[in-house]
């Protein structure tokens, strides 16, 4: 490493850092030792593509332009400037690129300049690379955490790197592990739900598929798990709004899944979250970003800063007195990259050179962001064939893992008198359509741009294309969007149209689409104050009901509805979640019987928002008294789901009582038969309860789940194995141990003790784990 005050070697002709025979370290350490302190702080910036700029600044006048913040335009600042920038070697990093054409125009400026160092681009492709017109959208994270199937996400994020790749995108902002303990909090979608195990399943499961090993090579990007942390259970449930949990909630819900991301995926990049938690701004929090996340866990990645929260640590925080005190507590404390914004590369070079930031701090940042863009191929080529990627994107075999995740994701909640499936021949029979998400691409989820409409199968679409061939007439009106547009006029209207139909369904929910964000309801900065269904949707509903025929009731939601009287009056209701390109098409083969329903649900639906903290890994206490006007059970528990299928469960049986050692290892095994007249997969759950402990432990923990397809009458023994790492809380002193005592293991379809049956194992003496 070099000293601030070294010289930077000459570039010279063929630079070693240019050869690809080269290892890596060597490359790395060529090209440092050829970059001035400025050089290297620029690889610490990033900025917001062009396009993007571009089409905020023609939104905002000039006026506002000069003061406004809120997009991160510092004054000044415009789009052609950072054109400029790039062309100077002044920025490591992109985000929001959202063409191929716009990443090879950047990635030209950037080899103008003289080290030639490309950029790395990073973007929101949480679900398919969603802000790129043509992608394949697959359902979103909370829909996938349905799915109970982590190969199959592992899968469609591998296909989702070639996509990005293909367009010149190299680091996508998922996953998104924040534990849900809120889903008042508008990000309720982005998220796998409220439980450590399987948010942490799901992150490593994106991780690898994103990532693969190493991330050599020009298939793979980066990805990036944030917000660290606990974000998702702010004090009132609005975004970026403090956080005041304990030191043990932190460790035992919401840093499991962080955790695992660095040890078992080696996550890249890690982002720091907009909230503060007991009083710390996530980014300019030592503790976790160094001691915990690099010393203790060994993460070996870098971090960036979400958007603009360096500068927020002065205006909004007002823990530091300016920008550049700010900057100077966030590198402090371990961050790598400032997410948008100049001056960052001003104050951290006068920081540096004032002796209060160590050049230790930027040779580190540098020196990853580097490695990241050797490791990814970008100095061998840093174009990509415009024409190729309209040949990746929406491959067949992507579409086909989107509506793979699709159909395993969506919950059937209620089927009263087997209603569904519907019967294979309408014989003619009327199905009338109607409700806010029926027939746009709010399936879609956040974080999408439009998608063109022959890539897209709305609920109307699917439900009309297999309804038809079923010999159904479809009926469909268009209710107007929830807000304003269902009016009593629409409402009185379909009845009327309704009137003649055998029976309706009805497409509510939530809207998290950002093509038009005056009608989003839920989303980042859109939280909910009730888990109602917004605008004039129950209205709709309500005059449905009168109608005396079967409702049924698809939702289309990221975030849970708690609408316990609607549901006590529909037939049935489907759960869809976001469930993304292929949305209408699995849900109608669901409605028809042509697929078998199988999604869990990966929170609890509460009955009412008072009811809320409402998780079902709570401690035990959490129920001792009751509420003198709400029930204290949910509307529905965490992993539950309905079948056309019916299933039947042994007890446990436990490979060996005694589990004795950090290697050791039990397997817990359980019959499962179905008894009903079609295949179907049902997900059997291991839930584990400490019985006696030093702290207090939740009720019951998920540790482990199997999805196992039965055919009409057939019995399976699903095997499903305990580590240590099941068994194990921090003590007093935050060591990760397994106490001495029994453990109650349980399996069944859900997380309601009626569903489960259980055995118990012991361990004698206590078991440190290394980590
Ligand atoms: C969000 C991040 C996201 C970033 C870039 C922020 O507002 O919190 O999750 O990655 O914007 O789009």
């Amino acid at each position: 490493s070099c000293d601030k005050n070294d010289k930077p070697k000459e570039v010279g002709d063929n630079p070693l850092y240019m050869n690809a025979d080269a290892s890596i370290e060597d490359r790395v350490d060529d090209l440092m030792s050829k970059m001035t302190l400025e050089e290297k702080v620029y690889q610490m910036c990033q900025y917001v593509g062009l396009e993007h700029m571009k089409e905020a600044e023609a939104k905002i006048s000039p006026e506002e332009l000069e003061k406004n913040d809120a997009l991160g335009f510092y004054p000044g600042m415009r789009s052609g400037d950072i054109g400029k920038l790039a062309e100077q070697g002044k920025v490591g990093s992109f985000l929001h690129v959202v063409t191929a054409k716009e990443a090879n125009e950047l990635q030209h400026l950037a080899q103008k300049s003289k080290l030639k160092i490309p950029l790395l681009i990073g973007i929101d492709a949480i679900h398919g690379n969603g802000l790129v017109s043509g992608s394949t959208i697959y359902p979103s994270p909370i829909s996938q955490a349905a799915t109970f199937s982590d190969e199959l996400i592992k899968e469609g994020s591998r296909q989702t790197a070639l996509e990005m790749r293909a367009n010149g995108m190299h680091w996508s902002f998922t996953p998104n592990i924040d534990v849900l303990r809120d889903p008042r909090w508008g990000r309720t979608g982005e998220t796998y739900g409220e439980d450590p195990f399987l948010v942490g399943n799901m992150g490593v499961a994106t991780i690898l598929g994103l990532q693969s090993d190493d991330f050599t090579g020009t298939d793979h990007v980066i990805a990036c798990a944030k917000h660290l942390i606990a974000g998702s259970s702010s004090i009132n449930g609005l975004n970026a709004s403090p956080t005041d949990v304990s030191k043990r909630t932190l460790f035992e819900i919401f840093l499991p899944p962080y955790r695992r991301a660095v040890r078992e995926a080696n996550v890249f990049s890690i982002m720091a979250a907009h909230n503060e938690v007991a009083g710390l701004p996530g980014h300019m929090d030592k503790f976790m970003m160094n001691d915990l996340m690099r010393d203790r866990w060994n993460f070996e990645g870098f971090y960036v800063s979400d958007w603009n929260d360096i500068s927020r640590i002065d205006i909004w925080h007002h823990v530091a007195k300016d920008f550049k005190q700010s900057i100077e507590f966030s590198i402090n404390a371990g961050m790598d990259m400032n997410m948008h914004g100049p001056i960052f590369d001003n104050h951290l070079i006068e920081l540096v050179n004032e002796g209060k930031v160590d050049i230790e701090r930027v040779n580190y940042a540098c020196r990853k962001i580097l490695e990241t863009k050797f490791r990814l191929g970008l100095f061998e080529n840093p174009f990509i064939d415009e024409e190729k990627a309209k040949t990746v994107n929406f491959q067949e075999a992507h579409q086909k893992n989107a509506l793979e995740q699709a159909r395993r994701a969506i919950v059937l909640l209620k089927n009263q008198k087997n209603i569904l499936p519907l019967a294979e021949k309408g014989n003619g029979k009327t199905i009338f359509i109607t409700g806010p998400n029926a027939d746009n691409q709010t399936t879609l989820g956040d974080w999408v741009s439009p998608q063109p409409e022959e890539n897209v199968v709305t609920m109307v679409e699917g439900i009309t294309s297999i309804g038809e061939a079923n010999g159904y007439k479809i009926n469909y009106f268009d209710s107007g969007d929830r807000s304003k547009e269902i009016t009593q006029e629409n409402i009185n209207k379909a009845a009327a149209k309704a009137k003649s139909a055998d029976m309706i369904v009805l497409v509510l929910g939530e809207n998290s689409f950002r093509h038009d964000w005056k009608r989003k309801t839920t989303g980042e900065n859109i939280d909910r104050a009730t888990l109602k269904l917004s605008g004039n949707q129950m209205k709709l509903a309500d005059k449905m009901f009168t109608l005396g025929k079967p409702v049924i009731v698809v939702y289309v939601s990221g975030s849970p509805i708690a609408e316990p009287w609607l549901e006590q009056r529909a037939s049935a209701v489907l759960n869809t979640w976001e469930s993304g390109a292929f949305a209408g098409q699995a849900t109608a083969e669901i409605l028809f019987g042509q697929v078998n329903p199988s999604g869990k649900l990966p929170l609890t639906i509460p009955r009412s928002v008072g009811q809320l903290q409402m998780v079902y890994n709570h401690k035990p206490t959490a129920y001792i008294h009751k509420y003198n006007t709400e029930k204290k059970i949910p509307l529905h528990p965490f992993g539950f789901g309905l079948s056309y299928s019916k299933f039947s469960f042994g007890a446990p049986t436990a490979s060996k009582t005694t589990f004795s050692g950090v290697d050791d290892k039990i397997t817990v095994s359980v019959e499962v038969s179905n008894n009903g007249k079609v295949a179907g997969e049902e997900v059997v759950q291991l839930y584990i309860r400490d019985n006696v402990s030093s702290y207090t432990r939740p009720v019951k923990e998920l540790k482990g789940y199997k999805r196992v397809l039965l055919n009409a009458g057939e019995t399976k023994t699903v095997a499903i194995d305990i580590n240590a790492e099941s068994l194990a809380m921090y003590d007093k002193d935050y060591n990760f141990v397994i106490e001495p005592g029994d453990f109650t293991i349980m399996t069944g379809n859900s997380s309601a003790d009626k569903a489960l049956q259980s055995t118990t194992i012991s361990v004698e003496n206590k078991i440190n784990l290394d980590y």
